[in-house]
């Protein structure tokens, strides 16, 4: 029998995310700059090593696995992965799902259903056409709004994930809600986080607390916090009036690390045990260097054994603290 992953703070790892690419077919502005250099496809982990990675986690006790990325849905023969994967659901694996855009979701909704995703949160920060395309620089709204039909045609729930942005999508947050409700779709704000360097993005003008965020839903709707947590930075309340759930991410003004049951790994095989913090063990190399799984193992026991305590992103300071200096598209949101 295999032992589970437990951390130094006995806090049991069952929940992995993992990047596939760092590519991606939108250019957010919060997440990366116009031109991006990309990895060369070398030192991406390929389909058949994601693979023996993703397994031997799920045989280390991990029962949810998230895809992400940049946009995994653009990595080459990535339904490759996502059907060698459905073959853990049930045997180990509690979920397989992903973090997606939603822009290739009309061709992907029906081969991701029947590879056992249930569930997947698509990220979408305004229903503005043009601010869209403004924020994503190079997305089409009406592409995506086809995606998220099409994930729902073949039953999928949809989460809608957006960013918290000044400025930007105060004036939609109402909204925002509405359109999920009428959807039948969770919604969650994420609070902007200092990851990598935006060039000539600014990271505090595009600072809008989720306190601030909820004061003003709370003036017009009640709120009831909900107890259920996922073990993330996500808090929940359902807001009476409309029977609706709505999440706040918000690694920067909570402390939310005490029940973290999480790690990520990069596209090029990097496990980082803490979203905020540069640690991290090389999983490629025990990969390359064995067919047999047993380095892997033993390098992902090293690595959790070593997990922090916590992060130390901080805005309160009114300066970036804490910043770590990859891009959210490397680790993965
Ligand atoms: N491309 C996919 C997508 O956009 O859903 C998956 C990867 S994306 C990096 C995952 C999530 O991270 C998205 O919801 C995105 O909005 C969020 N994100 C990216 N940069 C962020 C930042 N600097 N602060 C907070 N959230 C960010
Ligand atoms: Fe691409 Fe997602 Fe980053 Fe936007 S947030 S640029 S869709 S990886």
């Amino acid at each position: 029998m295999t032992a589970p992953l437990i951390d130094p703070f006995a806090r049991r790892i069952d929940y992995l995310r993992v990047s596939v690419t760092d590519r991606c077919d939108f250019r957010c502005t919060y997440c990366m700059a116009e031109h991006m250099t990309f990895l060369p496809k070398k030192e991406l982990l390929t389909l058949e090593e994601l693979d023996r990675m993703c397994s031997a986690f799920v045989r280390l006790g991990v029962r949810k696995l998230r895809i992400t990325g940049g946009e995994p849905l653009v990595r080459k023969g990535i339904m490759t992965f996502f059907d060698g994967m459905s073959r853990h659901l049930g045997s180990g694996l509690d979920e397989l799902t992903l973090t997606t855009n939603g822009s290739q979701l009309d061709r992907f909704a029906q081969p991701l259903w029947d590879a056992g995703v249930r569930r997947i949160n698509v990220s979408l920060d305004t229903l503005d056409d043009a601010k869209f395309k403004a924020i994503t620089r190079w997305g089409s709204l009406e592409k995506v709004r086809r995606g998220i039909a099409a994930a729902q045609a073949v039953g999928m729930r949809v989460k809608i994930n957006a960013v918290a942005l000044k400025g930007f999508n105060e004036d939609e947050l109402f909204d925002l809600l509405a359109w999920c409700a009428v959807e039948g779709m969770d919604l969650t704000f994420i609070e902007v986080m200092p990851m990598g360097d935006m060039g000539e993005v600014q990271r505090l003008d595009q600072y809008w607390p989720l306190k601030d965020l909820r004061a003003r839903l709370a003036g017009r709707f009640t709120l009831t916090d909900l107890a259920h947590r996922t073990g993330g930075p996500a808090r929940y309340v359902r807001v009476e009036e409309t029977g609706q759930q709505v999440g706040f991410i918000t690694p920067l003004t909570h402390n939310f690390c005490e029940s973290c049951n999480r790690v990520r790994v990069t596209c090029t095989g990097e496990l980082y045990m803490c979203l905020g913090q540069e640690d991290m063990a090389d999983l490629r190399g025990p990969l390359r260097a064995s067919e047999a799984d047993g380095p892997l193992e033993h390098a992902i026991r090293a690595a959790i054994a070593r997990k922090p305590k916590g992060h130390d992103f901080d805005y309160s300071r009114q300066a970036v603290a804490g910043q770590v200096t990859r891009h959210m598209s490397h680790t993965g949101g």
